[in-house]
């Protein structure tokens, strides 16, 4: 049952993150890939794979990830993984989301990253089916783990492959993700040099945990118009008035800030002072499952902690609706479902 009658457009929620723990379960046992703490029952893996009072640090939170990246290891699991998340977004009343993963993440046991790719799209079509109503586009991230060096031909390969998934449309843009801070985003520009050449477009995880400064990287070095959180723009005034100017879009996933301890709380979140600027700022869950959280959720918590009226949570979706990666036509089509809400 949905609290909120409107349909809704998601911008940013990662494949890996988005596992049920059933579907882990039955999963890891088909595989023999053995379940932390021994589990031998949904309920008693649950614990291991989402969010708990345990996670004092991000550290904890990113453990959560460990399980789901060992049994995405073959082409049938990453189907099966895109195929239910794009059912259930679709339950959820989505019209339109992007998924998101880094294919260098599921060659451990030797498939290559366009076969992880072509898993995923697979699994996304059919669900798409069944599922006429929602339009899903399909990001593929390079990682920073570190420094720039440490997987650059990885990255590379990444890089290319989504310009020619992209070409070929399969994939709709590029992304980088993972560890922030460990250098700075301008040591990735190749990656977004090759993108750029191919005419893919991008997005960039930014100012998330560090500062403005790297979301003007990805805006101004890499022409990003996509921002994956980018909530720490609220400490760059100008470059706030920049991003109005240029159209960038704030991928902002609440829930996801606080449990990754880079926002105190909702309370004091941003995004609505940012929305109140004009800046286009938009809500995403991230990591739905492990940061167990609904779209609708995080509509629950903007609405009580921070004000905002349906009206407001609407048109933060028209916003995300301008900014999908799909073609113009498709977002004329997403567009008019919002007209009776309005
Ligand atoms: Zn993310």
């Amino acid at each position: 049952m949905q609290r909120y009658p409107f349909p809704k457009t998601q911008l940013h929620c990662h494949l890996d993150g988005a596992i049920l723990p059933e579907t882990l379960f039955e999963m890891a046992k088909e595989r023999n890939i053995p379940l932390p703490g021994n589990a031998s029952s949904v309920d008693e893996l649950t614990p291991y794979v989402v969010y708990g009072p345990d996670c004092i640090s991000v550290n904890t939170y990113l453990e959560r990830f460990e399980l789901p990246t060992s049994i995405l290891q073959d082409a049938p699991a990453l189907e099966r993984a895109a195929y239910e998340l794009t059912c259930r977004l679709a339950d959820e009343g989505h019209i339109y989301a992007d998924i998101r993963f880094a294919p260098q993440l599921h060659t451990r046991k030797g498939m290559t990253q366009a076969e992880a790719i072509e898993a995923v799209r697979a699994g996304i079509d059919r669900a798409l089916l069944d599922h006429h109503e929602i339009v899903i586009g399909l990001i593929v991230c390079c990682m920073s783990f570190g420094t720039a060096d440490m997987n650059h031909d990885a990255n590379l390969e990444t890089a290319r492959l989504a310009v020619e998934y992209y070409n070929r449309g399969l994939v709709s843009a590029m992304d980088l993700a993972g560890a922030e801070g460990m250098c700075h985003l301008t040591d990735f520009a190749d990656l977004f040099e090759i993108a750029n050449a191919g005419h893919c477009p991008l997005t960039c995880h930014a100012g998330d945990s560090q500062e403005p400064v790297e979301i003007r990287t990805a805006i101004e070095l890499f022409g990003s118009r996509r921002i994956g959180h980018g909530h720490h723009i609220i400490d760059d005034p100008d470059l706030i008035k920049e991003a109005i100017e240029l159209g960038v879009t704030l991928e902002i996933c609440p829930t996801s800030n606080i449990q990754c301890l880079t926002q105190p709380s909702y309370e004091e979140h941003p995004i609505k002072k940012l929305f109140d600027m004009g800046l286009h700022v938009t809500v995403s869950t991230d990591n739905p499952v492990i940061a167990r959280v609904t779209v609708e959720d995080e509509y629950d918590h903007l609405k009580n902690s921070l004000g905002f009226t349906d009206r407001e949570l609407i048109q933060m979706n028209l916003y995300a609706v301008d900014a999908a990666f799909c073609d113009e036509q498709t977002k004329a089509l997403l567009r008019k479902k919002y007209d009776k809400y309005l």
